[in-house]
């Protein structure tokens, strides 16, 4: 079996903005579509943009890939077709591993070990475990060693809302169906945050776990106080208060605080994990095989089991085949934490791909299925394909 074709698809969705709670924005149509909101520093996108890629192989097969492509997929569809694609065809794509290790190190001088190339690599290493699954007829965890539980527990993430009660009543609509875990998106200042959770936990008790993502809006003293508070309100973690460049920041951080300090969305290889391991500079591991692939993915998972760090994958905007591939990994993780769900991203995912993966009372369930389990519905594909 050899690699025949591999074609991009960068797709812009209208009418889909990415949601984790942003709802306010400043600067409107500096960035074209993409925007600034109030609170948080990156840019976002009012449109639901991803790339996916189509990878063919001699006997027919197809396997799709998707990499974590908020803003500019266009770009990373360029890479591809460029920089990646020479080196994948022809090749067997049961050599995933060596391909992708081979591709990384062809950038080497250019230093390109971040960023969009990476992303561009994940994509392309996503889509070669669907064709070695499709291959042998067995989903994608099967060729990972194999699911530790058919049932993948995982968070409701955003919850947006304007106020502490409206976020209650999404809160208690989520509970009805079966879920009790919930990422709140904070950041708003330190006293506001603090009232932010001490209002929730007086609205709906104790039970509901909640995890804290801070999106690096603070200092280390501001992160150590706010901190303090929500161990007071058994916080289950809390995900980057700090900028993650800051290493000596956040092992001071870990060894102040004992509410676990989770990170890692925006890292690309397992050394920017290891370094970080190995200055206790974090205590839950948020690895985004969106942007790691599959197989550097399974590598950062395999260094935090061994230094006895919980993950819980992350995942942000796309659709199927990047939470699809989230799943089969999280599927295949011992140290597993939580697996993310996004609920605005399923919902359209389910419009695109085949069947929904959407999750029931609280976790994602695993199908035999072969490959990542999902199929694209081509002509919704093509209708929203970038020019
Ligand atoms: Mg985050």
């Amino acid at each position: 079996m050899r690699i025949e074709s591999i074609e991009c698809y960068p797709l812009s969705i209208p009418g889909h903005p990415y949601c984790g709670g942003h709802d306010t924005r400043k600067n409107a149509g500096q960035y074209g579509s993409y925007i600034e909101s109030q609170h948080y520093r990156a840019l976002y996108t009012m449109e639901a943009q991803t790339l996916l890629v189509k990878i063919t192989t001699d006997d027919g097969i197809v396997g799709w890939g998707e990499t974590q492509a908020a803003i500019v997929p266009q770009i990373i569809a360029q890479l591809v077709d460029e920089l990646i694609a020479p080196g994948l065809i022809g090749e067997d794509p049961h050599d995933y591993a060596v391909l992708r290790d081979r591709c990384y190190d062809r950038m080497r001088d250019r230093g390109h070990d971040g960023g969009h190339f990476c992303d561009a690599l994940a994509l392309c290493d996503i889509a070669l475990y669907d064709i070695v699954g499709k291959a042998l007829g067995k989903p994608v965890h099967k060729l990972l060693g194999g699911a530790y539980s058919q049932e993948i527990p995982c968070y409701v993430s955003g919850v947006p809302a304007v106020s502490v009660a409206e976020q209650a009543d999404h809160i208690r609509e989520w509970q009805q169906k079966g879920f009790n875990r919930f990422k709140i998106s904070l950041g708003y200042g330190v006293k506001q945050d603090i009232a932010h959770m001490e209002g929730l936990r007086k609205e709906l008790g104790d039970d509901p776990v909640y995890l804290i993502d801070q999106h690096w809006c603070y200092n280390l003293n501001d992160s150590i106080r706010i901190g303090r508070a929500f161990e007071r309100l058994d916080i289950a973690l809390m995900e980057c208060p700090m900028d993650s460049e800051n290493v000596a920041q956040y092992s001071e951080l870990c060894a102040a605080l004992d509410l676990p300090i989770s990170l890692g969305e925006e890292f690309r290889t397992r050394f920017r994990f290891k370094e970080r391991i190995e200055a206790n500079a974090l205590d839950i591991a948020q690895p985004d095989i969106g942007r790691l692939g599959i197989t550097e993915g399974m590598r950062v998972i395999t260094l935090c089991n061994a230094a006895s760090i919980p993950c819980a994958p992350h995942v942000g905007s796309g659709l199927a085949p990047y939470a699809a591939a989230s799943l089969q990994v999280a599927a295949a993780t011992e140290n597993l934490f939580l697996l993310e769900y996004q609920p605005t991203q399923i919902t359209v995912a389910d419009e695109y791909f085949t069947p929904s993966i959407c999750p029931r009372d609280g976790s994602f369930h695993l199908t035999d299925l072969p490959g990542l389990g999902v199929e694209p519905i081509m002509e919704k594909i093509e209708a929203h394909r970038m020019a």
